[in-house]
């Protein structure tokens, strides 16, 4: 890139110098001009193992979830104006990101609070909260490109190829538990919120660069000012209170971003104009409508869509057999084998199990929810390179992301763990389930490519004494074979 504008420049000396063709030069000037804007970023994708068939496949079965689970505005005049803008932003994807079998959807969903996200593959997820938040067309394109960047990129996926070992199966739900956890702050999967669905949908920095460069690109390229973006990252901000919108709690700022996206929007040339004229009457409309459904409105099962209820009232009191003193053993991915009660089975995993619960600890609802009280859940997080109990922290940092209530209880104490050293810290937490505090035990050791597996055991705290036995064994059943 710097190359080919050398040579522009060089050839614009040229030019100068040649006073006897100063007559071309106006028109050679202006095709300089207009070939100016192709200084924007490179984007490069990261690495993947996932093949593009696995994006569609995991977006498509977590977007069915979601359709069930949340309320869906179902307006046309709403619907048609997001997907009109939706497709024109997905047409400007660049040639060599446009994905075989990606097919770009966008849903309204019924809900207050600012937030909108993109599965895998396409499926596009944008709350009512966010285009009322919206001052301009153009605002709430800016977040939708921010959105499409990350699918174009396969942002899930790459970010699940450094650490995640399961099977594609097993994600599905665990993302939406992850997204309807994340927003409801009472959670309705308990076991998903500490899950791997937060791979998918919560960025880091780099990710987040990438997407808002990219989103400005492919802004100018639909004909909507690549500006508009940074503010509504603005609006979005202010929009915050003390606890800041969902949205940039999955969309971290990657640091300056609001002259990041400027100074990239510097660079391009906005190709027309896209803005429909049909924004502020869309936004009358919502204006007139009965008021969105909060987060926990949607988590109590309090919403309705069409009719028909969504969302799970969660809190409930099961009575739950206590874990069998006999063992069973389990292969929950290709080089971990771990052995737990013979009254537990593997739930909530249709490829590699992750979660084992008794009959009772696990519960499915109506919609699809479920939540987990009783049992453990074997995972694989990404490591930050080397020190396990740097790493641990790290991990421990993020459930409590999605885990306002979560604290220690007690201190860390090393242990092997699979033969490996490994550190299990004592914790406590408010059940998003039955509204009660949990024990819970996070263990956690390294792999051989420096990912993190960690063992986590919920309980009541009530039963802590009986748990806390069975916890023990669990881990201590772990055999791990990477290489
Ligand atoms: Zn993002």
């Amino acid at each position: 890139m710097v190359k080919a504008l050398q040579d522009m420049w060089a050839m614009t000396a040229r030019i100068s110098s040649a006073h006897r063709y100063a007559r071309l030069l106006p028109a050679l000037l202006l095709a300089l001009a207009i070939a100016a804007p192709s200084a924007q970023t490179t984007i490069t994708p990261e690495k993947n193992s996932y093949s593009v068939a696995d994006d569609v496949k995991l977006g498509l079965e977590a977007a069915a979830e979601a359709r069930k689970q949340l309320p869906m505005l179902n307006d046309n005049q709403v619907d048609e104006l997001v997907e009109d803008v939706g497709a024109q932003l997905a047409a400007a994807i660049s040639g060599e990101l446009r994905h075989a079998g990606f097919r770009y959807t966008f849903d309204v969903v019924n809900q207050k609070e600012i937030n909108a996200f993109a599965l895998p593959g396409g499926p596009m997820f944008l709350n009512r909260g966010m285009i009322e938040a919206a001052g301009t067309e153009a605002e709430m394109a800016g977040v939708m490109a921010h959105e499409i960047a990350h699918v174009a990129l396969r942002h899930g996926t790459a970010q699940a190829t450094k650490g995640q070992k399961f099977q594609i199966g097993a994600v599905a739900g665990q993302i939406l538990g992850a997204i309807v956890g994340g927003a409801a702050g009472s959670v309705i999967s308990q076991g998903s919120q500490f899950g791997l669905g937060a791979y998918f949908l919560k960025y880091g920095r780099e990710y987040e660069r990438q997407a808002d460069l990219m989103g400005a690109q492919i802004m100018a390229r639909a004909g909507y000012d690549p500006r508009e973006m940074a503010n509504m990252f603005k609006t979005i901000q202010a929009e915050g209170g003390s606890s800041g919108p969902e949205w940039l709690s999955s969309h971290p700022d990657p640091g300056n971003r609001y002259n990041a996206i400027v100074q990239e929007a510097s660079m391009l040339r906005v190709e027309g104009n896209a803005n429909s004229g049909q924004f502020q009457s869309i936004k009358s409309r919502l204006a007139g409508m009965s008021p969105a459904y909060t987060a926990e409105q949607i988590a109590k099962g309090q919403a309705k869509t069409g009719g028909r209820t969504v969302g799970t009232s969660g809190r409930r009191v099961v009575n739950v057999e206590p874990p069998s003193s006999s063992y069973r053993t389990h292969q929950p991915s290709e080089f971990v084998r771990v052995s737990v009660p013979v009254n537990w089975d593997a739930v909530d995993a249709s490829g590699g199990g992750v979660t084992y619960a008794p009959e009772g600890g696990f519960v499915q609802a109506d919609n699809g929810g479920s939540a987990f009280t009783h049992g453990v859940q074997v995972g694989v997080a990404q490591g930050g390179g080397g020190d396990l109990q740097q790493d641990t922290q790290q991990l421990l940092q993020g459930f409590s992301r999605s885990n306002p209530d979560l604290r220690a209880a007690g201190t860390s104490r090393r242990e092997t763990i699979g033969g490996r050293p490994g550190i299990t810290t004592p914790l406590s937490n408010i059940s998003g389930a039955t509204g009660e505090r949990e024990y819970i035990t996070l263990s956690t050791t390294q792999l051989r490519d420096g990912s993190l597996l960690y063992v986590i055991g919920v309980a009541p705290q009530s039963e802590a004494k009986t748990y806390e036995t069975t916890f023990r064994r669990v881990r201590q059943s772990l055999q791990i074979a990477d290489r």
